[in-house]
């Protein structure tokens, strides 16, 4: 059984939240105090995501995407990602984090053969980190990205481009991927921030990034990517490794998106932009059963919309709430 929406495409890739919660407050994520947390009752228990996560394998998805808040922060995450290595049905178990938790863990997240590693980290300027970040840790993040280029866990770098702050430094990012096999890749910043509003004196959409990097180099070559990847990726010729754009607000890759999404809360959501589907935890804590979570999982992707536009369009609401509380 394959979970498939009604334009033909499989679904395959959840991407769960394990908690709202974060030890950072990135600008572009949350204001500075932070955003309305949830009563940890509200958060799915590690047995609900195990639960979800194993029906949903037994419906096609083979790939899941652990993200937040940050996963690190909630206690005994590696039981969770324990639990999940059991799932046979799971290729590839992946982790987004901010990587200023996790460096005494990189042994074990080898051992349990988590596939790959997105690390955040938008500037390579400790002061700049501080400012992006509204936190002083930018010494435990490049320490995590240094043990992380060695480990034999895939590297991917998330680097959101903020107009006017760290444009400056795509190319320094780019140079990374010249001596390690690690894919940097420049997201375009959205309005996922608890206000609403992308505040930019310019926007530097996928066309202004790659524009900027061409410019800096006399070759630059287009890689053939998986038909759903999130990223348009290129290399640049004897690079170790490579440089990818996300489209995150032009929303280009909407066609090949094989992707849903489960909140920290256990809202389920068929696309980044949809203001929520229906809630999974009180559907499981009213008694559901397999089946009942099967049926409606497969109803709910069927009607999965068609691209962002059109979800957001569907939505009761602006977009505004944080990454954080999505799970991005
Ligand atoms: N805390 C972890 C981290 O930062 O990697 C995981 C959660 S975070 C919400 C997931 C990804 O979303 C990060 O790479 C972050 O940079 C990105 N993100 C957050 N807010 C964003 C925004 N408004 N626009 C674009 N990307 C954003
Ligand atoms: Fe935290 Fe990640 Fe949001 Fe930054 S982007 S505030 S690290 S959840």
């Amino acid at each position: 059984m394959q979970l498939t929406d009604k334009f033909g495409r499989k679904i395959s890739y959840l991407r769960l939240a394990v908690t709202d919660r974060c030890n950072l407050r990135c600008q572009y994520c949350m204001p500075a105090q932070g955003i309305n947390i949830v009563e940890r009752k509200e958060l799915l228990t590690y047995k609900e995501m195990y639960r979800i996560t194993r029906v949903l394998s037994e419906l096609g998805v083979n790939k899941v995407r652990l993200t937040g808040g940050e996963p690190f922060v909630r206690k005994k995450f590696i039981n969770l990602l324990e639990s999940l290595a059991f799932n046979d049905k799971l290729d590839e178990i992946n982790i987004t984090t901010n990587g200023a938790l996790i460096s005494k863990h990189i042994e074990k997240l080898e051992e349990l053969k988590i596939k790959s590693i997105n690390l955040s980290i938008d500037s390579l300027h400790k002061e700049k980190f501080a400012q992006i970040t509204r936190r002083d840790v930018f010494e435990n993040v490049f320490d995590t990205f240094k043990l992380l280029a060695k480990s034999n866990l895939n590297l991917k770098l998330n680097v959101v481009v903020q107009s006017g702050f760290n444009t400056d430094e795509i190319i320094d990012f780019v140079e990374l991927s010249k001596n390690k096999n690690i894919a940097v890749r420049f997201i375009e910043e959205m309005p996922f921030n608890g206000k609403g509003q992308r505040e930019m004196n310019e926007e530097w959409n996928y066309t202004k990034i790659i524009n900027h990097i061409q410019n800096h180099y006399p070759e630059i070559n287009p890689l053939q990517s998986k038909k759903s990847s999130t990223s348009k990726n290129f290399k640049i010729p004897n690079y170790k490794g490579t440089f990818g754009i996300i489209p995150a607000f032009t929303r280009t890759i909407c066609n090949d998106c094989n992707r849903i999404r489960i909140t920290a809360t256990g809202m389920f959501k068929n696309c980044l932009f949809d203001g929520g589907v229906f809630n999974v935890r009180d559907f499981i804590r009213n008694g559901a059963s397999d089946n009942d979570l099967k049926e409606l999982f497969i109803s709910t992707v069927h009607n999965k919309p068609e691209n962002g536009f059109v979800a957001e369009a569907n939505r009761d609401n602006n977009v505004s709430e944080s990454m954080s509380t999505i799970g991005g």
